[in-house]
C-alpha cells in the first residue's frame, strides 16, 4: 500500500540520571498520502517525542535507540544531517502549541515568512519572477503605446491631457524593479491570506508579540505551509487558544490540507480534536500504541478499555447530566513503567494475565488494530483480576 511515511517499531528513549525514561516504546503506524492521522493520549505518554523522532529532533539525553521511519522510501535514520535538514524544511514541517517559541522575535513575520520561502520555495520564486517579468514587459509596452498616442495628439496641436499623464505616472510606478526579496515578500503575503489574515500587508509588517494567539497561530500554519510541505505534524497546535479561535483554526487547517495536499499527524490529548480533523487513530498510552484505526470505528466502537475511558470522558449531549467518566490512577512512571499490559493498574477489566504479559497489536477487523488480552483468543478467558476495595 502507498503511504508517505512508516513507522516501525520505534524506541526512543531519555537516558537520565535517574534512570531510562522509555519515552516511545515500540510503536508502529502508517500516514497515507492526503491523510490525517491523530496520535491521542494523554500528557506524557510519548507523543511529542513520537513527533520530534520522525523528522530527528529528539534533544539529549534522549536518543532514537532502534526501529523504522520510512520517508517516501527513504530511510529517515540512515540520512545525514545535511539530508535531514532538507527535508526538514522541504517535506515535514511542524508547528507547536505556542508559536512564541518558534517564531523569532526580531524579525517581522513578513521577514520570516519570506527567509522560509527563499530557502525552500526556489522553483515557486523563478515562476513568480517569471510572471512579474511578464507583467512588467506588458506594462512597458503599454507605456510605449501611450507616449505614442500622447506625441500623436501633440502633433495635432491637441492640448496636453492630464488623464494621460495620470495613466503614464501609474505605469512607470508598476514597473518599479522587484527584487527577489520583495517577491518572496508579496509570496509571504499571499500565504497570509490564505490562512486567512485579511490584511496581510499589513501583518508581514509586525513582531510576533505584536499579534493575537489565533493569529500567532495562523501566522506558524503559514510558514509551515510556505513551503508546501508533505508532511505537517502539529503538535497541540490549538490548546493554548479559546474555543471559538480553536474550531477556526481546525478548519482552517481542514480547507488548507485540501488545497495543499498535506498529510497532517495531528497530536492533542483531545478526543474532540481528532474526531474534527483526523481520518486514522492512534491511541498512545505510555509510551505504546494501544489502538489504531478510522477514527469513525474507533469513536462508535471503542475496543480498548483506555480508549472506551477516554471516549466517555468526552462531554457530550448524552452524558451531559452524568459525572464524566474518569480513568482511575495516574499516568505511569516511564522509568519504571508496569510490567505487561501497562494500563493494567488502571484497568477494570483487568485479567490475571494483564501484569505478565505484554499484549500484542492484534488485528481486531480490516484496518482496526487494538492491543489489549480481552481480544487476543490465547487470553480472553484468562480468570478476572479481583479488585479489592483497599
Ligand atoms: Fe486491561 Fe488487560 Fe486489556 Fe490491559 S490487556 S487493557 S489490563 S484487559
Ligand atoms: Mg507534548
Amino acid at each position: 500500500e502507498e503511504c508517505l511515511i512508516r513507522v516501525r517499531n520505534l524506541y526512543t528513549y531519555f537516558y537520565t540520571e535517574e534512570g531510562v525514561v522509555k519515552a516511545v516504546d515500540g510503536v508502529s503506524f502508517n500516514i497515507g498520502y492526503k491523510e490525517t492521522l491523530g496520535l491521542v493520549g494523554e500528557t506524557g505518554c510519548g507523543k511529542s517525542v513520537t513527533a520530534l523522532s520522525l523528522v530527528r529532533l529528539v534533544r539529549d539525553p534522549g536518543k532514537i535507540k532502534s526501529g523504522l521511519i520510512q520517508f517516501e522510501g527513504k530511510k529517515i535514520l540512515e540520512l545525514t544531517e545535511n539530508e535531514m535538514r532538507d527535508i526538514r524544511g522541504d517535506d515535514i514541517t511542524m508547528i507547536f502549541q505556542d508559536p512564541l517559541n518558534s517564531l523569532n522575535p526580531v524579525f517581522t513575520v513578513g521577514k520570516q515568512i519570506s527567509e522560509a520561502i527563499l530557502l525552500h520555495q526556489k522553483q515557486k520564486l523563478k515562476e513568480s519572477r517569471a510572471i512579474y517579468k511578464e507583467g512588467q514587459d506588458s506594462f512597458k509596452e503599454q507605456i510605449k503605446i501611450l507616449k505614442e498616442e500622447m506625441k500623436l495628439k501633440k502633433k495635432k496641436g491637441l492640448e496636453e491631457n492630464h488623464k494621460d499623464r495620470k495613466k503614464l505616472r501609474i505605469l512607470r510606478k508598476k514597473i518599479k524593479k522587484k527584487n527577489i526579496k520583495d517577491i518572496a515578500l508579496d509570496l509571504s503575503a499571499d500565504i497570509l491570506k490564505k490562512v486567512g489574515i485579511a490584511d496581510s500587508r499589513e501583518i508581514t509588517k509586525r513582531y510576533p508579540h505584536e499579534l493575537s494567539g489565533g493569529m500567532r497561530q495562523r501566522v506558524m500554519i503559514a510558514m509551515g505551509l510556505s513551503c508546501h510541505p508533505k508532511l505537517l505534524i502539529a503538535d497541540e497546535p490549538t490548546t493554548a487558544l479559546d474555543v471559538t479561535i480553536q474550531a477556526q483554526i481546525l478548519r482552517l487547517m481542514k480547507k488548507l490540507k485540501d488545497e495543499f495536499s498535506t498529510s497532517i499527524l495531528m497530536i492533542t490529548h483531545d478526543l474532540g480534536v481528532i474526531s474534527e480533523i483526523c481520518e486514522k487513530v492512534a491511541v498512545m498510552y505510555s509510551g505504546r500504541i494501544v489502538e489504531y484505526g478510522p477514527v469513525r470505528k474507533i469513536f462508535e466502537n471503542p475496543k480498548h478499555p483506555y480508549t472506551n475511558g477516554l471516549i466517555s470522558a468526552i462531554p457530550s449531549s448524552k452524558n451531559l447530566d452524568k459525572d464524566l467518566t474518569t480513568i482511575r490512577g495516574m499516568v505511569p512512571n516511564l522509568i519504571y513503567p508496569p510490567d505487561g499490559c501497562r494500563f493494567h493498574p488502571r484497568c477494570d477489566h483487568r485479567m490475571e494475565c494483564c501484569d505478565k504479559v505484554i499484549p500484542k497489536l492484534l488485528f481486531s477487523e480490516e484496518d482496526h488494530f487494538v492491543s489489549c488480552h480481552l481480544f487476543d483468543p490465547e487470553y480472553q478467558n484468562s480468570p478476572k483480576y479481583e479488585w479489592s476495595e483497599n
